[in-house]
Formats: structure tokens, sequence, C-alpha cells
């Protein structure tokens, strides 16, 4: 009889033991294996672009708090300034996002940020210092909000699990997810300590949500009740198909590679892996027109219409200069 393994033993194994062990993982559907293969593909060709190519989440995401603050700041201080800019992040840049917690680090210096310290603080000064962040009038609301509630009702600490998280006024899933994956331990705490960082879940924000569907790793079902992709239904089927080990990495892999190489408007194809492979649906390179573009473009003439010019009176004259090339007519054979 083939051996029963539960879905969480499953994910904690490698993707070479899941192939070794495929006959006696019955229990796993064959379409979770096969997405699972494809992720693997798609993730190594995507990790050869990354390190090609540096994001601002690598430098300026969320996660990433100054020297001098690591050095100088408590813990909790520290964590509170990653909540806060998650909080920030929402509809935001990273650029943005990071400029705003500079800002605001700079008015409470040489004092680290806390709870105190932000409820002493006018909303309205709040909203000055993150003036450079999306909807930063109600981000200035939530900020006071949480400040009061750390202070008045959780000791100071900022809750340990996702269900508490998503509470706070203006965190949602994804915030809460990547929190408890980059918070420390408070001194003289267990919290997070014993858990690993992770198993909390895999945040998805528009770059993931916008790059799994054009991956086919997602689908909308069909017996869904909402008619888009949401991030927490891709999320559901992607912590299906992503190793548990890989979650927490993925986010600033995949945002990274949205931010430089395939945003929503811009993709950047011809300099991606992952073009040409079969695994896009919106490779741009894989159509007939865009291979027909490219060729034109080779010949370094701009304007195409004079390339259609320049083909008939090719055949009148001995030499035409185009754009400063020097194009000479072929000789008829005789
Ligand atoms: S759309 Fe182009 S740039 Fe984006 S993932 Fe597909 S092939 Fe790469």
């Amino acid at each position: 009889m083939a051996k029963q393994v539960t879905e969480h033993e499953d994910f904690k194994k490698s993707p070479d033991s899941l192939n070794s062990d495929a006959i006696e993982l019955s229990n796993v559907s064959d379409l979770i294996f096969e997405q699972r293969a494809r992720w693997l593909k798609i993730r190594s060709l995507v990790t050869a672009v990354r390190e090609r190519i540096p994001a601002p989440v690598d430098h300026m995401g969320c996660h990433v708090l100054p020297e001098n603050v690591l050095k100088l700041h408590s813990i909790a201080s520290q964590n509170l300034q990653v909540l806060l800019s998650l909080l920030l992040s929402s509809q935001t840049k990273d650029q943005n996002t990071f400029a705003a917690m500079q800002a605001f680090r700079a008015y409470f210096e040489p004092d680290e940020i806390t709870p105190i310290g932000i409820l002493a603080t006018d909303e309205s000064t709040i909203d000055q210092l993150i003036r450079g962040v999306g909807f930063h009038v109600k981000k200035a609301g939530y900020i006071k909000k949480i400040a009061g509630l750390l202070f008045n009702e959780l000791k100071g600490q900022i809750p340990n699990s996702l269900p508490e998280l998503i509470k706070l006024p203006g965190i949602g899933p994804k915030m809460g997810i990547l929190y408890l994956q980059n918070a420390r331990p408070y001194p003289g705490s267990d919290q997070l300590k014993n858990q690993n960082d992770d198993s909390f879940g895999l945040a998805v924000d528009t770059h993931i949500l916008r790059l799994s569907q054009q991956w086919r790793l997602v689908t909308l079902p069909s017996h869904s009740s909402v008619a888009t992709m949401t991030p927490e239904l891709a999320r559901a089927q992607l912590e299906q198909i992503v190793p548990r080990e890989q979650w927490k990495e993925a986010n600033p892999l995949l945002v990274g590679f949205g931010q430089t190489v395939c945003g929503a408007r811009s993709k950047r194809c011809s300099d991606c892996d992952v073009s040409g492979t079969g695994l896009c649906s919106a490779d741009q390179l894989n159509t007939t027109s865009a291979k027909r573009k490219i060729k034109q473009e080779s010949l370094k003439i701009k304007d195409i219409e004079d390339l259609h010019v320049v083909k008939k009176e090719i055949n009148h004259a001995d030499q035409i200069v185009v754009h400063g090339r020097s194009l000479r007519p072929r000789k008829k054979k005789k």
C-alpha cells in the first residue's frame, strides 16, 4: 500500500526527494507535481536574471533597516520600523517608502521610534513626514492608531501571529506575513524564536499576482465567487506549489523581478531568461509580429517607412545614404 504522507510532510521535502518518492506520494495530485516542476524551472531562470539585475527591493525593501538603526535602536523599535515600512509600502514604490521612513527617522533622531513618541506627535506632522507615499493621510491615521494600541493594550509588543496582526489598522495578510518573516524576537520573549520564519506564508503583492498568472502557476477556479484572481486566492495556490522552505525568498525574488524586468506596463523580454521557454503567456518575443519588429529594429533604420522608400530608390541609384549609412544596390545578374 502506498505510504500516506500528509500535506505538511510533503512540503518539507526537497524537490529531489519529492521526485524519488513520487510513486509513494499517491495523495499529492499530479497537477501539484507538474506545477511545482514548472515553478522550479521558472525560479531558476528568474534567479539568474536577478543575479544580473539588482532591484530596489534588495536595498530599500521594508525589511532593510539602516545600519545605525540596527546598531543603536532597540529590538522593539526595529520591529516597529519594519511594521511601519510595510504599512507605508502599499500602493507605493520601495524608493518612496524608504525615503518616507528616512524622514520619519530623521524627525525622531537622536531618539528611536516608539509608540510613546508617535503618540506625542501630531497626526498632521506624521502626514507631512510620509507625504511621498500613496494614501498618506489615511496611513498617518493608521500609524497613530497602531501606536495607541501598542501602548494601551499590547504592552508595546507587536503581535506574533497572522490573525492578530491583521487586526491592526491598515495591516493586511501580505504585510503580516512579511512582518513575521523579518521581525526579531523581543528580549526575554519566546515570540517568533521557536518558529521557522519560512513557515508563515508566501506574501503575494501585485507583482507576484501578475507574474504567477502570466506564468500559469495559478488560475481562477471555475467555481470561484470572485471575477478576477485576488492575492489571497493566488497565495493559497502558490503555497501548494512552492516548497515551504522557498516561501520567504520567493517574495523579494519575484518582487525585484517585477520591479526591474517584468512590470505591468514595461516588459524587458529580451533581457529575460524566461522568454522563449514557452513558460510565459505574456512573452512578447513569442509572437510573429514581435519577431518581425525585432528583425526590423536590427536594421538600425529608425523609420521603417524610410526602408520602403529606400528599397524603391535603391533600384535606381548607385549609392544611397540613410541615417548616415551608405547603402549600395545589389548588382543585377546579367
Ligand atoms: S513577459 Fe517577458 S519579461 Fe515578463 S516574464 Fe514573460 S518573457 Fe519575461
